[in-house]
This record gives C-alpha cells, sequence and structure tokens, in this order.
C-alpha cells in the first residue's frame, strides 16, 4: 500500500469541496472494493474521503412510485429492508446474495455503482429497472450511467448521493454466481415496468446490457418457453479461466429463463 493521509468527512458540502481541492483524493464508502485496490497497490490516491457515515448519504424511501436508496446504505440493509421487501423483491433478494456477510455488512450500494464491476449485481437491477444515479450535480438515467469496464458518467469530484428505482409491476433476478467470490459470472434482471419488460444482464460481458430480443419476446409471451428459440451472440462476451464466452452465452440464456420462471410464480 502506498502512503496515503485519511479524512473524514461530517457533510456532503464538505467531502464535495475536499475533492474539489484535492484532485487525487478517492472517496472511501465501505472500502470493500477500493482497500484490496490499495493493497495492491493499483492505486494511489493523495487521501481517502470516507463519506460512509454521512446521514445525507443513508436511509431507504419509498415515495410517490419510487424506491430511493442513499449511496452508503449497506448491501445488508438493502437485502433485510422491510420497505424494500415490500415493495422490491427482487433487490432485495439480490443484495442478499452480493459476496459474503462482510462484504455485505460494509459494501454500499453506491460503492457498488460508482465501480461498476463487469460482474457487479445492481448494475443489472439499475439497468432493468431504469433507474435513476442522483449525484452531487445532475440525475442519470441508468442507460447513460453505465459506460462499461469500471466505467461510468461519474465527472471527476462527483459523487453518488442516491439511488431512485421505480417501483415495477413485478421483477426477478436470477444469478450463477462465482463460486469463489460469489460475483456474477452471468446474472438477469427481468421486470415488468410500466414502460414495458426489460431485461438486463451483468457478469457475462464487459459491462452491463439490455437483452432485447428476450424483452421482444418476453413482451408477447411472459413465459421461460418464449427464450427458447432465442441465443445470445457470443462474441462480445467475456472469456477467461473460468468460462468460455459460449458458456456465459449459455448461461445467460439459463438464467433468463429461471427470472422469468420466478416472475411467472410472483
Ligand atoms: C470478496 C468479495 C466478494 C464480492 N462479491 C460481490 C458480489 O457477489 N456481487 C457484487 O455486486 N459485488 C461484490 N463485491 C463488491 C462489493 O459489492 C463492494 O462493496 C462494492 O463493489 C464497492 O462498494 P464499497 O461501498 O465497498 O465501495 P468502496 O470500495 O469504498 O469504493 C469503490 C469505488 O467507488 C467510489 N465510491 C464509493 N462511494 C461513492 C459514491 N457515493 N460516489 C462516487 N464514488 C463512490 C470509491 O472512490 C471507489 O473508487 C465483492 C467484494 C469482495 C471483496
Amino acid at each position: 500500500m502506498y502512503p496515503f493521509s485519511y479524512v473524514k468527512a461530517t457533510s456532503l458540502k464538505e467531502a464535495g469541496e475536499f475533492l474539489a481541492a484535492h484532485t487525487d483524493a478517492k472517496l472511501l464508502a465501505g472500502g470493500m472494493t477500493l482497500i484490496p485496490t490499495l493493497k495492491a497497490r493499483l492505486a494511489q490516491p493523495s487521501h481517502l474521503v470516507d463519506i460512509g457515515g454521512l446521514k445525507e448519504l443513508r436511509g431507504i424511501e419509498l415515495k410517490d412510485g419510487e424506491l430511493r436508496i442513499g449511496a452508503a446504505t449497506q448491501h445488508h440493509e438493502v437485502a433485510v429492508s422491510s420497505v424494500v421487501r415490500q415493495a422490491l423483491p427482487a433487490l432485495a433478494y439480490l443484495a442478499g446474495l452480493i459476496g459474503d456477510p462482510q462484504v455485505r455488512n460494509l459494501g454500499t450500494i453506491g460503492g457498488s455503482v460508482a465501480n461498476n464491476d463487469p460482474a457487479a449485481d445492481y448494475p443489472a437491477a439499475l439497468l432493468g429497472l431504469a433507474a435513476t444515479v442522483l449525484t452531487t450535480r445532475r440525475e442519470i438515467p441508468a442507460g447513460d450511467f453505465f459506460q462499461g469496464m469500471f466505467a461510468t458518467a461519474l465527472a471527476p469530484g462527483e459523487i453518488v448521493v442516491r439511488i431512485a428505482f421505480p417501483v415495477p409491476k413485478r421483477a426477478a433476478y436470477a444469478k450463477f454466481p462465482h463460486p469463489a467470490s460469489g460475483y456474477a459470472m452471468a446474472g438477469v434482471f427481468v421486470a415488468e415496468t410500466a414502460n414495458g419488460v426489460r431485461v438486463a444482464v451483468t457478469g457475462a460481458g464487459p459491462g452491463v446490457f439490455r437483452w432485447q430480443e428476450a424483452e421482444a419476446a418476453l413482451k408477447k409471451n411472459m413465459s421461460p418457453a418464449a427464450l427458447d428459440g432465442l441465443t445470445v451472440n457470443a462474441e462480445d462476451l467475456n472469456e477467461d479461466m473460468h468460462a468460455t464466452r459460449e458458456y456465459r452465452a449459455n448461461l445467460v440464456k439459463v438464467m433468463a429463463r429461471r427470472a422469468v420462471a420466478q416472475l411467472a410464480g410472483s
């Protein structure tokens, strides 16, 4: 680890001002991704600005048909929240699948979406539900926010404050986890929203994406059988020591079928 200074922010404004004045400073939320990155000497920030305890970034609220979750809300809180379980049970279920108890108790939704790991779970829910990322500067639709592997629309110094999820008619998530880390080898979020069916895929490609052929098929027939004739184009998918791209393409279809089967039963 390279040396750095630690700063505990007392307000969102203070954190923003600090970042503006120190361009090599980095935000610290749960530290579940950032601390291992620092340990491996893959980043060299001048300061870590701890926003994990900021009240302005916490809380779960259902208002005007939207579920709003503060950026510093830990995965475990989302998983066990009675508000989330009632309004959007698929999101509570997804949060409960992330990593292990330590990761779920420290890792935050804001840290996860800002990091945009291609195998993270939340990006599938954000894209599948057409959520909005509210930052210190603007509101960014999920479709514009995620920009490929570890890349987002966030500008330097911009802080994720809250995620707003429109409550769907129904939704479901199915994931094939990597046996060691729990990250998604393929995870598929299916939602029936006021604006139609959405299918978002994580883990399989270099970033979260919508599977539009599946959306069109499910619009006509919301059943696992509707996906039978479809194939996922393996060309653009990830290949590594854990799985070939063809295997991942098949996993996407299997996970999509499972999510739709859950949805049909919900
Ligand atoms: C063993 C292990 C298993 C895991 N398994 C899974 C899994 O199955 N599924 C999954 O989805 N994830 C998994 N994760 C990742 C986990 O969900 C992390 O919690 C998450 O990626 C980062 O959240 P964090 O709060 O710890 O962020 P940090 O590590 O503190 O920060 C991550 C990055 O986001 C930035 N950041 C943090 N908060 C904000 C904010 N509010 N605004 C702007 N930028 C911000 C930081 O500067 C940093 O660049 C796993 C992690 C580990 C260590």
